[in-house]
């Protein structure tokens, strides 16, 4: 029986792409200038390839944030200093919010059948900041992310830094909900979790997702309203 939700934050509760294009808008606007047409596209690619390392435990989040607009700059023809970018990108992300479509409602929903958390890859501070501003801090008993744990979700170190918290819990009474067929489904259920694979971007599971096993959700909901079948 379920008693728990380990909820992912970045394209499961809030909208990402969203908040990272906005940023990116206002670090470009401090420049003077209009964020190029192919950046999107851009930015998703290589920041997804990039956060598939950190999962992987090759490379830091400090790491990403010296490559990342470095990287996506010369891709893009562009001359700028990458670090110093990411710097304004980083200062305009801490305080961007934006929610996926019934993120507020499933929350309540939820918040008064089981005990909900957040897992989530990120500094601890600008997560905890982002939930609050979007006003969904409230609905969590703690906010588990990598920067307080010290560990990268999906590792083991991360998950059993979670549980030492929850020593009343066990694994199979909590289930992880998120997007990313890695860091959430994966290494969710390598863990010992559920799992409930939030589809956001439409992925076909069959289709080469370069993954080096096949991701078994043991549910999966393309918008947060459907979770209410499910819990
Ligand atoms: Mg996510």
């Amino acid at each position: 029986m379920i008693k728990a939700v380990f909820f992912d934050i970045d394209n499961t509760l809030l909208d990402f792409n969203k908040c990272a294009f906005t940023s990116m808008e206002k670090a470009f606007e401090l420049r003077g200038m209009k964020s190029p047409a192919r950046l999107q596209q851009v930015f998703v690619r290589i920041n997804d390839c990039l956060w598939r390392r950190i999962e992987k435990g090759e490379l830091t989040r400090e790491g990403l944030q010296k490559i990342r607009f470095n990287l996506i700059f010369a891709e893009l023809g562009i001359e700028l200093d990458g670090i110093e970018f990411e710097r304004d990108f980083q200062e305009a992300l801490s305080i961007s919010s934006e929610k996926v479509d019934g993120a507020e409602d499933i929350l309540k929903y939820l918040s008064g059948k089981y005990r909900l958390f957040v897992t989530s890859n990120a500094p601890h501070s600008q997560q905890t900041n982002r939930l609050e501003l979007a006003g969904l801090a409230k609905y969590f008993e703690s906010i588990f992310t990598s920067g307080l744990i010290g560990h990268p979700k999906p590792s083991k170190d991360f998950f059993n830094g979670c549980m030492a918290f929850l020593p009343e819990l066990s694994r199979q009474e909590i289930i992880i909900i998120g997007d990313s067929l890695t860091a959430d489904i994966i290494g969710g259920a390598e863990n010992g979790f559920k799992t409930c694979w939030f589809n956001y971007g439409k992925i076909v599971i069959s289709e080469k997702l370069g993954l080096s096993k096949e991701p078994k959700p043991d549910y999966t909901v393309s918008s947060l309203g459907e979770i209410k079948n499910i819990l």
